[in-house]
């Protein structure tokens, strides 16, 4: 028998012990699906996309594409 089939016929039991962390608080990664409404086409738009002008919100056609390109966003 070789070790990795040996392995392979342990049980998770026998292999792992699994219990919960004291103190662990779990923080989920932002999500990359938030949207924003454009103030200006009322188009929703990914918040990674979204720019801001006079304090609102504007997707990039509304903020003025080219401009959104040479600033590198
Ligand atoms: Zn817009």
């Amino acid at each position: 028998m070789t070790l990795i089939q040996w392995v392979a016929d342990q049980s998770d039991e026998s292999l792992f012990k699994i219990e919960s962390r004291p103190g662990f608080v779990f923080t989920p990664v932002e999500g990359s699906f938030n949207k924003t409404l454009c103030s200006e086409c009322g188009e929703y738009v990914f918040d990674r996309y979204v720019r801001m002008k006079d304090g609102k919100p504007l997707c990039i056609p509304c903020s003025g594409y080219a401009n959104a390109r040479t600033l590198g966003g």
